[in-house]
């Protein structure tokens, strides 16, 4: 028989209460196995994607021919009991639901898809295609690594410094030529230039917090973590 841990699941207070909505964000005790995660949350299946670090969304409208592999950043689809899930190891997965309960996105933001607006790209995908206003959408930005961890170099702070206003409320000078980056606020303020008005942001920093996996503090070959979201059937 097999035996296994109790599965821990990150939750948003504001997603968990959505009716209609199955959410979580997890820890490395499911990590990226995607058949814990449809199986605890009653789901057909979970359809993710090859993520490339890039600003592009993916619309997901046929379970049946989405494949694992579809290069992209971030799933938008309307399917009910079909979940869709991105998974990190230190950067921020974004879940967003409408109030009308009728589209979902995951997002993948790492700082290069940061960098390339993933988020307001999202925002604007559900937008132009399901006519669904920023201001009726949810967005929670989940565990990553945050400012207290993320420390990088003049050449990454630059590009952020020459596409971006306002990076001194998510750029924080630390010794010569480095940089503390908090890519939750970079997002949040993304989405807030885009007309996303309700967004919670979990206050977990991955490096710190060993439940979960991280890149900086477990370095390359590291596992990931599943973050999903999806309409119930
Ligand atoms: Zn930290």
């Amino acid at each position: 028989m097999e035996m296994r841990d109790k599965v821990n699941f990150v939750l948003s207070e504001r997603l968990a209460s959505f009716e209609g909505l199955v959410h979580g964000f997890a820890d490395r005790s499911a990590g990226a196995d995607a058949s814990i995660i449809e199986k605890h949350f009653n789901l057909s299946r979970l359809a993710q994607l090859k993520q490339v670090h890039s600003g592009d969304v993916v619309i997901v409208n046929d379970p049946e021919n989405h494949h694992n592999l579809t290069e992209g950043d971030a799933l938008v689809t309307r399917l009910k009991g079909v979940g869709i899930g991105i998974r990190t190891a230190d950067c921020v997965p974004i879940l967003i639901v409408d109030k009308g309960n009728s589209v979902i996105a995951a997002v993948h933001g790492g700082w290069r898809g940061t960098l390339s607006e993933i988020a307001d790209n999202t925002v604007r995908v559900i937008q132009s295609n399901y006519g669904v206003c920023p201001s009726e959408l949810t967005a929670v930005i989940g565990p990553s690594i945050k400012k207290c961890c993320y420390e990088v170099g003049e050449d990454v702070a630059s590009l952020f410094k020459e596409k971006f206003d306002n990076t001194d409320q998510y750029l924080f000078e630390s010794t010569k030529s480095k940089y503390f980056l908090d890519l939750s606020i970079a997002n949040r303020l993304q989405l807030q230039r885009v007309g996303v008005a309700d967004i919670e942001v979990i206050d977990i920093c991955t490096k710190c917090n060993e439940s979960f996996f991280s890149y900086r503090r477990e370095g390359k070959g590291v596992s990931t973590q599943l973050s999903c979201i999806g309409l119930k059937r």
